[in-house]
């Protein structure tokens, strides 16, 4: 009978995080596949784990995945964690699985933290559907193309930024969703300075620019959805909007077309970058 490919989850900085279920697991398993044995170590000793690890990441990964499948085959158990959080969001992993899969090989996740669920679940943005981007791209060009890609997106997103970037992003996303879109920042998440930022996106620029201590640490970015529907705005507002956003900067545009129309200039400054995003 072959093994079972345990999918275990361990803490994103509190190690009070641990589920009962991942100690037993890797405690019981044959070997535990880390990213980084040294990092892991330290997570082992405070929980008396003395399994043996191997390390698995993106630059063994082919050999591994052979190796580790091949045990489970001959009916070994084993588990893979990664250095915090659940493997394979934004982690290794994605090809152990899928070829465990192939392979009818059984797997089984043992949930627990995940940095983009705790950032979600006190953003105070809607929750009901989101989508998790992972890390944007670390150029600016293709940062900026990739949130341009997002501007008329309804659902909430969630971003995970590295704590060198996070002005530069925070400025790439004013330039695609505005000053007055709102936006959650989750610093730093079960730890001691944890800090959860909750605003619009110019207040949030403002307070991280002004504090060098927001410029630190690990970095969830939640991102309210385009709020505008089309049946929010009429017609002839639209009509209005589309012949000054081809005359003037979409900021003015907006403006004159919310005097002229009576709509909201929010409102009308989302439509315009949702017709931006359409072919003409
Ligand atoms: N697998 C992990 C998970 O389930 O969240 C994510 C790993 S990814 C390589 C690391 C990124 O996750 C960090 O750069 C940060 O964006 C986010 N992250 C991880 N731990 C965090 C924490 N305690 N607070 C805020 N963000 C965190």
């Amino acid at each position: 009978m072959s093994g079972t490919l345990y999918i275990v989850a361990t803490p994103i900085g509190n190690f009070g995080d641990i589920t009962e279920r991942a100690l037993t697991v890797l405690r019981n398993v044959a070997i535990v596949a880390v990213e980084d044995t040294r990092h892991s170590r330290i997570l082992f000793q405070q929980f008396a784990i003395d399994t043996p690890m191997l390390a698995y990441h993106d630059f063994n990964e082919d050999q591994q995945v052979e190796r580790l499948l091949a045990r489970v085959d001959s009916g070994e158990d084993i588990a893979l964690i990664s250095d915090a959080g659940t493997p394979l969001v934004s982690d290794p992993g994605y090809h152990l699985v899928r070829q465990a899969h192939k392979q009818g090989l059984k797997v089984v996740p043992i949930p627990g933290p995940s940095a983009v669920i705790a950032a979600l679940c006190c953003a105070g943005l809607a929750s009901d559907r989101f989508t998790f981007e992972g890390f944007l791209p670390a150029r600016s060009a293709s940062r900026l193309a990739t949130l341009q890609a997002l501007q008329s997106e309804s659902r909430t997103m969630i971003f995970y930024e590295a704590p060198h970037r996070i002005m530069e992003c925070l400025i790439d996303l004013q330039k695609c969703f505005g000053d007055e879109r709102e936006i959650t920042m989750a610093r730093e998440l079960t730890k001691t300075f944890e800090t959860i930022l909750f605003g619009t996106i110019l207040q949030l620029l403002e307070r991280v620019k002004s504090d060098a201590n927001q410029q630190k640490g690990e970095i969830v970015l939640v991102l309210a959805g385009c709020q505008a529907k089309r049946q929010e705005v009429d017609e002839s507002s639209i009509h209005t909007l589309k012949i000054l956003l081809n005359e003037l900067p979409l900021k003015q545009a907006c403006a004159l077309a919310a005097q002229i129309t009576g709509q909201k200039k929010n409102i009308l400054y989302a439509m315009a970058l949702e017709l931006k995003q359409q072919p003409v």
